[in-house]
């Protein structure tokens, strides 16, 4: 008995005080996801990457928009997204009180504007996703043409598709014409 106690207050106290006082977290904690709507690019890396589909993109061709939003009711806290974004816009924070009076609350959007393809006029990709594309290209060491490459960043694939067949089908013909 003697002893048991002399253990017991030589380890001190095994258990926290919370809910009473505030739990302490460690550092990487896997807290509820935080997204900063202004830094996302919409790029939806990260909904490709969430295992329970937490995360979704939605387009809406009509309106020119995606909307990036969050289930927090699905969410495992795995940080899979905080990996895959590649402009930090998503991070595990240190909330984990996340209970809420009505399912609604659980979910938090972000809606952000469609680029127009410079060649079709179509929508093809999120405006921010190929203004970042085209700031990356232009500070890209040795890119040597930069500015071509900042143009073709602004058409859609299909187009680009178009005007590869066609420059092959006149190399080619200027290959047989030789
Ligand atoms: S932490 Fe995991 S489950 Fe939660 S949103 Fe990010 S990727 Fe999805
Ligand atoms: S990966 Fe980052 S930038 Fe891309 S949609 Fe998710 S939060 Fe936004």
């Amino acid at each position: 008995m003697l002893k048991t106690l002399r253990n017991a207050f030589k380890t001190g106290d095994a258990t926290v005080k919370y809910p009473f006082a505030p739990l302490e977290t460690v550092p990487d904690f896997r807290g509820k996801p935080e997204h900063d709507l202004e830094r996302c690019i919409a790029c939806a890396a990260c909904a490709v990457a969430c295992p329970p589909n937490a995360i979704q993109m939605a387009t809406d061709l009509k309106a020119g928009t995606i909307t990036w939003s969050i289930d927090y009711g699905r969410c495992i806290f795995c940080g899979r997204c905080e990996e895959a974004c590649p402009v930090e816009a998503i991070r595990l924070g240190d909330e984990f009180e996340l209970a809420v009076m009505s399912k609604a609350d659980l979910t938090e959007d972000a809606t952000y504007t469609l680029e127009r393809c410079s060649e079709c006029g179509r929508y093809f990709a999120p405006r921010k996703q190929v203004d970042y594309a085209c700031r990356v290209l232009a500070t890209l060491e040795g890119n040597t043409e930069a500015d071509e490459s900042i143009e073709v960043a602004r058409v859609c694939p299909e187009c680009k598709r178009r005007a590869d067949a066609v420059s092959a089908l006149a190399a080619a013909r200027a290959e047989g014409g030789r």
